[in-house]
């Protein structure tokens, strides 16, 4: 009750093996690290408290094997009470019987104090194996941690699995995936997402986080990954952009007000146009249009654009709002 609805924030935490690779991913994902530099990131020796300003709030707590979590000196509430995904790292390139044995203790302790808790296993650095390894390791993991469940009469436990690697988007994907579950009323958002689409002939849309470029949503039709990634590439573009021309660069003089929000467009070398708008200080929406008589009709999709904003914003306080209730009951 202390948080005010529109800090209400999703809560993630993740956890794994040294060396699994948890570091490297916040690195990627929220500090824009090339995935190449990780080569010679420090492993993560401690608990780790990354703050990050993104829609999310998101954590990484390295769990190494002299610190045992599962132990009465550590304080449980602490660490899961107000967590909305724990998110588990298996290096899937090293021997995983280890990582596996001490996520089904994990599971078997969360499900039994804290059952909403998703419990998210990427199974993680597989650009480096074949696909028929890859495939084979998926299933065995699989199959270790649902055997494990059923053992202890957890059949409908909320465990997925994922396979990442942060060459490529895989992680951004399963992020995004991880993040939806903990939307609230993200059907509605989809719905309002899809009507928008409709109205002005957009191909594909998605809301992104900004800083993280993780979709927190799209419209209903489905994922095109090729979309995804122009959309993300479009975002990188814009804030590089912004940042030279923003209100405080040094050599930029004001000239009168700003914008609140950046709204922008471009066509590419195929006619295809990417839009986009941002939505507030954390989510920006980014569409694909390739109908030719849509793309005409800018002033339209700007305008629906920013209807898009009111309702959006207005879902989010409602919801938060809501979360608070619930919580103070
Ligand atoms: P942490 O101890 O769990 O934080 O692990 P680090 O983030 O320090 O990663 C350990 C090593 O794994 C580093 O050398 C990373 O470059 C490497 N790594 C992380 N993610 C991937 C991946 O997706 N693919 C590959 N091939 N290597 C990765």
């Amino acid at each position: 009750p202390s948080v005010k609805p529109r800090d209400a924030k999703p809560r993630l935490l993740l956890m794994g093996l040294r060396r699994s690779g948890k570091s490297s991913i916040a690195s990627v994902v929220f500090h824009k690290m090339p995935p190449n530099e990780t080569l010679f990131l420090e492993s993560t020796t401690r608990i780790q408290k990354d703050s990050i300003h993104s829609f999310m709030d998101f954590q990484v707590w390295d769990f190494p094997g002299q610190l045992e979590y599962l132990e009465p000196s550590f304080d449980l509430e602490d660490i899961f009470g107000s967590l909305g995904a724990l998110v588990w790292v298996i290096d899937a390139q090293d021997d995983y019987l280890d990582s596996v044995a001490r996520l089904n203790r994990t599971i078997l302790t969360v499900q039994q104090y804290y059952p909403g808790i998703n419990v998210e296993v990427f199974i993680h650095k597989v650009d480096g194996l074949s696909e028929e390894y890859r495939h084979d390791s998926y299933q065995d993991i699989v199959q270790r941690i649902t055997d494990e469940l059923n053992d202890a009469g957890y059949e409908n436990a909320p465990v997925h699995f994922y396979l990442t690697s942060i060459y490529d988007y895989s992680v951004f994907e399963a992020f995004s995936k991880v993040i939806q579950k903990l939307i609230p009323n993200l059907s509605t958002l989809e719905n309002l997402i899809t009507t928008l689409g409709n109205n002005c002939g957009f191909e594909k849309t998605y809301l992104f986080d900004v800083l993280s470029k993780i979709y927190i949503a799209s419209d209903t039709r489905p994922v095109d990954m090729a979309a995804y990634e122009m959309c993300s590439d479009y975002i990188d573009v814009i804030v590089d952009i912004s940042e030279l021309y923003s209100w405080d660069h040094p050599l930029r003089k004001h000239k009168g007000d700003q914008m609140q929000e950046a709204e922008s467009h471009v066509v590419l070398h195929d006619e295809t146009m990417l839009h986009l708008m941002e939505m507030n200080k954390y989510l920006c929406l980014v569409s694909v249009i390739r109908n030719p008589e849509a793309r005409e009709k800018k002033g339209l999709i700007d305008m629906n654009c920013r209807t898009f904003q009111e309702a959006l914003n207005d879902v989010f306080s409602r919801s938060w709002e809501r979360e608070e209730d619930h919580a103070a009951e």
